[in-house]
């Protein structure tokens, strides 16, 4: 608190993702920081619950148990200044259900603690990701139906930075102050469409990736609210621009507890991971089919084989899924490729400790923790089946009679969800039920809600 006073810090903000990953929050004075830490904070625990509407969806241990309480406890490691707002530093909260004292039951940390744990204790490996998000910027316009529009319409700007396509450099205010922030931003770039951005995040061990793309994701907002603007990771959240993805770059390090774990992998004088520190890659083996071992080639048809399933938590609103199509950079079909950005799953061409995939299939709105805890689980299910995936997309691909399509609707992809028991075993079945009741109720209400294109379309002719 001394230090804290001292950097002029007098209030701590404690953040922590709901279902749909993003930021619920308190705001507390610096001298009852104690009184936070040791008795936790109390939300109720709805607030796993609560659509982007506001309504209470009806979700067990929620509503039905008389709207009851969480525990949130700020996690100090985690504490930093926010560079735009002075006097405030952030921290993570653990959350936990006061009645046991166990991990609340729709915590997305939790359930990507527990995925990473299944990793270290019964595969012997530590996962290794690095998140990529993009994302539009809107400005006020005031009198449009949707009270926004994109910030600039350029076209052909992708791969750009500086004024030409971002002329009040939204980008380098933004660059130089996420790098204050502390969570490992690399670089960024003007994406494909007018006003759409692309900033890198270093990759690390899962759960920091986790951490650091949710904080990302928020701290990106709070910027663009400070100029007035609004940053949207809407998948698609424009009939005539492409949508916003959140590719997953994901690899596997051996802990050193099974030494058959990869038995085609590299012999590297790296030593052996431990959950914290980084070790031999799992994934690279020069003499093996495409330079991959077995293990990575079994990680990839695990995701290849649990992608319904998979898109439920990496495409997880109505408009995910009309981010999908040929010819989009975003997948269409169930594929993979060697340095192929049409296909789902990219093998980028870096080998030896830069062997990875880049999973391409979540778009901007996945929750980050649920979308690497889903990818890790069908992962693992590949490695433990011992699966092998079919031949590597040649050429352009989207072509659908050489590979399955993905699901086609937001129910789809929930009802892969709920029938894909080894995924659900893996993520745990009360998870995925109030994953599933809150997911079906967004389903239910756009399905009576009767929407502007209807309209266009019916009313005039019909
Ligand atoms: N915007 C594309 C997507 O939705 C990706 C573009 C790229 O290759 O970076 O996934
Ligand atoms: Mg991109």
């Amino acid at each position: 608190m001394e230090r804290l006073a001292a950097d002029g810090i007098d209030v701590v903000r404690v953040t922590y993702p709901d279902l749909m990953g993003t930021e619920r929050a308190r705001d507390v004075l610096l001298d009852r920081l104690p009184a936070a830490v040791e008795h936790g904070l109390a939300f109720c625990r709805a607030v796993y619950h609560t659509s982007p509407q506001g309504d209470t969806v009806e979700v067990p241990g929620g509503l039905d148990a008389g709207l009851p309480d969480i525990c949130v406890r700020p996690d100090l490691d985690t504490l930093v200044a926010l560079p735009w707002e002075p006097g405030v530093a952030a921290c993570l909260g653990d959350v936990t259900d006061p009645a046991t004292g166990a991990p609340a039951p729709e915590s997305p940390r939790d359930l990507l603690r527990q995925v990473i744990d299944r990793c270290h204790t019964q595969l012997g490996l530590r996962p290794v990701v690095g998140p990529e998000l993009e994302y539009f910027l809107c400005e006020p316009a005031p009198g449009s139906a949707r009270g926004w529009r994109r910030y600039d319409e350029t076209t052909g700007a992708v791969y750009t930075a500086g004024l030409r396509a971002d002329g009040d450099n939204h980008l380098l205010r933004a660059l130089r102050l996420l790098r204050d922030l502390d969570i490992g931003v690399s670089g960024g770039n003007h994406e494909y469409d007018g006003g759409q951005f692309e900033i890198n995040l270093t990759h690390s061990d899962a759960l920091s990736a986790a951490d650091r793309a949710f904080r990302f994701k928020a701290a990106v907002k709070e910027v663009a609210r400070k100029e007035g603007r609004l940053a949207t990771f809407m998948a698609k959240p424009f009939n005539d621009a492409g949508g916003s993805g959140f590719h997953l770059h994901l690899s596997f390090e051996t802990l050193g507890t099974d030494p058959d774990a990869t038995p085609d992998a590299t012999p590297e004088a790296a030593p052996h991971a431990t959950p914290d520190s980084p070790g031999a890659s799992a994934f690279d083996a020069p003499s093996a089919p495409y330079g991959l071992s077995r293990t990575a080639r079994h990680a990839l048809a695990g995701i290849l084989a649990h992608t319904p399933a998979l898109a439920a938590l990496a495409n997880p609103t109505l408009n995910s899924y009309k981010r999908f199509g040929p010819d989009t950079l975003a997948p269409w079909l169930i594929d993979w490729g060697l340095d192929n950005r049409s296909a789902m799953i990219r093998v980028p061409p870096e080998r030896g400790a830069g062997t990875r995939l880049e999973l391409r299939l979540g778009d901007a709105t996945a929750n980050p923790y649920l979308l690497i805890a889903g990818t890790l689980a069908a992962a693992m299910l590949g490695i433990r089946a011992g699966a092998e995936p079919p031949a590597p997309l040649e050429g352009y691909g989207y072509d659908s009679a050489r590979s399955a399509l993905l699901p086609a609707s937001l129910p789809a992809a929930l009802d892969a969800l709920e029938a894909d028991t080894g995924l659900t075993d893996v993520l745990g079945k009360p998870f995925v039920a109030s994953y599933l009741a809150y997911k079906r109720d967004e389903v239910a209400r756009f399905q009576r809600y009767v929407t502007d294109w209807e309209f266009t379309e019916y009313a005039y002719h019909l």
